[in-house]
């Protein structure tokens, strides 16, 4: 009867420690879902469906199924990769909105990471595609190619209102934004064999020459000082409210870039 007891009680310590393991495995994989499902409520109107098996989470565009995440949820982040990682990868640091985020810890860059196959299912999958879902945008006097889908160019003409707001003539912000420095240019990242964001249409780059970028300038110098310490806060916070992230709080920092990516904003 005792050892009856005692391997009752064994089993039962056995299928609670089973169904623990069970259920954390399966609430670490329903977390993965939750940001997948937030992942594209950040495109509503891409047609993006959510589902996993065992091997991991998936998003799909049509025909088109993307690992998410694998399974067991531990993917490493690596800007400089040549291949496409899982989405999940783009997610990993989470993105500073506000005041703040101007010194990143080595390798911190919230965004760099992205994914190629995805972008081109998004925004076009050669430059005439792209080229054909561009409309153009006033920003401050110019005039500027940008992607019309999935809210792109209607969030950058929201940016410019904004500026426009700030920025009067004799403002000294103007001098940070214009000239701009280019929207669409179907290339490859400088240095590498990935597309740069700008082959879609959705970043733009503002003035160079208040805008340090890390393949030119030595992080520790003056320059770049002057922009991490400078960097007019006001033109950032009037792109981060519209769905853009900066390449200023990049620790591969690029003072002058702006990127549509909503989902990194998600909830501010
Ligand atoms: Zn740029």
């Amino acid at each position: 009867m005792a050892a009856f007891a005692a391997t009752a009680a064994l089993s039962t310590l056995f299928l609670i420690s089973v169904t623990f393991q069970h259920s954390a495995a399966a609430g670490q994989g329903g977390g993965v879902s939750d940001s997948a499902r937030d992942f594209a409520r950040a495109y509503p109107d891409a047609g993006i469906a959510v589902d996993s098996d065992d091997a991991g989470v998936y998003i799909s565009i049509g025909k088109s199924r993307m690992i998410f995440s694998p399974a067991p949820y531990d993917v490493t982040p690596d800007p400089n990769s040549q291949v496409d990682q899982p989405i999940c990868a783009s997610l990993f640091w989470e993105y500073p909105v506000g005041a703040g985020g101007r010194n990143p810890a080595p390798g911190f860059d919230p965004g760099r990471v992205r994914h190629e196959g995805l972008m081109k299912l998004l925004y076009g999958a050669d430059a005439e595609s792209v080229r054909k879902n561009c409309v153009t945008v006033k920003f401050m006097g110019e005039n500027v190619l940008f992607n019309a889908r999935h809210g792109a160019a209607d969030a950058l003409a929201r940016v410019a209102g904004r500026l426009e707001k700030l920025a009067s003539a004799a403002s000294p912000l103007r001098g940070y934004l214009l000239p701009t420095s280019g929207t669409f240019n179907w290339r490859t990242v400088k240095g590498s064999k990935r597309l740069s964001s700008h082959s879609f249409a959705i970043a733009i780059d503002l003035n160079v020459e208040k805008a340090p970028y890390w393949q030119w300038s030595s992080r520790n110098s003056a320059e770049v000082k002057r922009a991490r310490e400078n960097y007019p806060q006001a033109i950032v916070d009037a792109f981060e409210a519209e769905g853009f992230i900066w390449g200023g709080k990049w620790h591969s920092f690029d003072y002058m870039h702006f990127e549509y990516r909503p989902e990194l904003l998600n909830g501010n």
